[in-house]
């Protein structure tokens, strides 16, 4: 074998050509992730609904989409569709049983099939993939504390615009109060006023 064989994901040098057990590793552990923090994504869709519900946010019919909802709720079904995607390669390309049609079910089958992968030709494109669902879930659901971007703040000093961007701020205990606030201005609102926001940034 060649000395020069490298993994072609982190390109450590190592005895063949294939993925290098760190990357396989790494690649679990990014499944591993995307299961623990399915339900709290789910979870940000459904909370965000009720919270445009109750300040009278239409969600059907001809109004502009959920705005807080909307990024959690793309983000969900990207990663469903992509994470079957690849469940269905696997099993097309071994004739196996395919998984339960549950997030946790599909990322522990493919924890599993981690090995097989190493050597399937998209596996780069597979580890890629997995890797920044795992990293943008992260990004919308960090802990303690669900957060959403909303966009570009609204609050103006004089005649200037903040520069900043606010975040809903969704606290995991749902008797605690969510709101939004901007990180540069620290300017903060609260439900009542989210419809209004929803206007001006839509
Ligand atoms: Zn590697
Ligand atoms: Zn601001």
């Amino acid at each position: 074998m060649s000395k020069q064989a490298t993994c072609p994901i982190c390109g450590a040098e190592q005895r063949d050509h294939l993925v290098c057990w760190l990357c396989v590793g790494r690649h679990r552990r990014a499944l591993s992730q995307i299961s623990d923090l399915w339900g709290h994504l789910i979870e940000a869709v459904r909370r965000d609904t009720n919270l445009n519900v109750r300040v009278g946010v239409k969600s059907v019919g001809s109004e502009k989409p959920l705005f807080f909802a909307e990024q959690a709720a793309r983000l969900r079904d990207e990663a469903q569709s992509a994470l079957v995607g690849w469940v269905r390669i696997t099993c097309e390309d071994q004739g196996i049983d395919p998984p339960a049609d549950t997030i946790p079910a599909i990322c522990g089958f493919l924890q599993a099939q981690a090995g097989w992968w190493r050597k399937h030709e998209a596996v780069t494109e597979c580890v890629a993939e997995v890797a920044s669902i795992a990293h943008r879930i992260e990004a919308i659901i960090n802990p303690g504390e669900g957060r959403v971007p909303v966009g570009r703040c609204i609050h103006v000093e004089g005649d200037v615009s903040c520069p900043g961007e606010m975040q809903a701020h969704l606290p995991r205990d749902e008797r605690a109060p969510a709101f939004i606030r901007c990180d540069t201005c620290t300017t903060e609102w609260d439900t009542t006023q989210w419809a209004r926001i929803g206007r001006m940034v839509s």
